[in-house]
């Protein structure tokens, strides 16, 4: 999986591929990221990427012709590869673990990073096949979300997390094959960790007892409360047994 990354801010990027999962994924040659300055594909003396926006108000906007040039560049030079070009955008369709799944096919995306007020339109309407976005809040620039989109894509790539079966039980995850104890499209469940007893708060009994089929039984029923407290409307879309129908009608009879 390769990424071009578009952006004013190349050295933005320095940090976090000199560390943890991003390092690892390029180091290994599963991922190639590579950082393409925008003023590299301006034509003035001044390097100009944005300007005024028409009809007057606050602000710039990046112009398109940059974008254009940086992005038909980069994609000539691989002309069969099918192509994602991304823009970065709070007006994005919702980065999602789901999404995250569908974009870990494509062999090869550039990532558009705005600034501002944003990119031109045409780079929106005739450039751009996607337009995504990390949340319902605004940044002040696209490079962490551009960021935030490599680590949660690069890491479904297999042999990227030393343990597939911690990902098969994230929170979010999709219903995987051979996966003994998933909880697909569940918040994941608590965890713990030594001592047994910390400041007079006791793990769980249940993760003590060594019998597996009592530990895989706490950690779903504590994952469908997570969710069903927090994110009811994920339980809308995953699959549930009558044994888990059950626990929820209890916690409804507590509620
Ligand atoms: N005027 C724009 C709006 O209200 O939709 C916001 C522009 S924002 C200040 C500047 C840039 O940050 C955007 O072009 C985009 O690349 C990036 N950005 C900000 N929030 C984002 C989000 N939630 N998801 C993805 N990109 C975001």
């Amino acid at each position: 999986m390769t990424f071009d990354v578009v952006t004013i801010f190349p050295d933005f990027f320095r940090s976090i591929l000199e560390h943890g999962l991003l390092k690892r994924a390029v180091a290994s040659g599963r991922a190639a990221i590579r950082l393409h300055d925008l003023r590299d594909y301006t034509d003035d003396r001044h390097r100009t990427v944005d300007d005024r926006p028409f009809g007057g108000g606050p602000g710039m906007v990046f112009k398109p012709e940059p974008i254009f040039r940086a992005v038909e560049a980069l994609r000539s030079e691989e002309q069969d590869e099918d192509v994602r070009v991304i823009l970065l955008s709070p007006q994005g369709h919702l980065l999602t673990q789901a999404a995250a799944e569908e974009l870990s096919h494509a062999a090869r995306m550039v990532l558009i990073c705005g600034r501002y007020e944003g990119v031109d339109e045409r780079v929106v309407e005739h450039l751009a096949t996607d337009e995504i976005s990390i949340g319902d809040f605004v940044l002040s620039g696209g490079e962490l979300p551009a960021a935030i989109l490599m680590e949660a894509t690069i890491r479904l790539l297999p042999g990227v997390l030393g343990n597939e079966e911690s990902r098969q039980q994230d929170s979010f995850a999709a219903p995987e094959v051979g996966s003994q104890d998933g909880r697909p499209g569940l918040l994941d469940c608590p965890h713990y960790t030594r001592p047994a007893e910390f400041r007079n708060w006791k793990v769980p009994e249940a993760l003590l007892s060594g019998d597996h089929e009592q530990i895989r039984q706490w950690r779903r029923r504590r994952a469908l409360e997570k969710t069903w407290r927090r994110r009811p409307e994920l339980l809308t879309r995953v699959s549930l047994s009558a044994d888990d129908r059950q626990w929820l009608e209890s916690l409804e009879g507590k509620a």
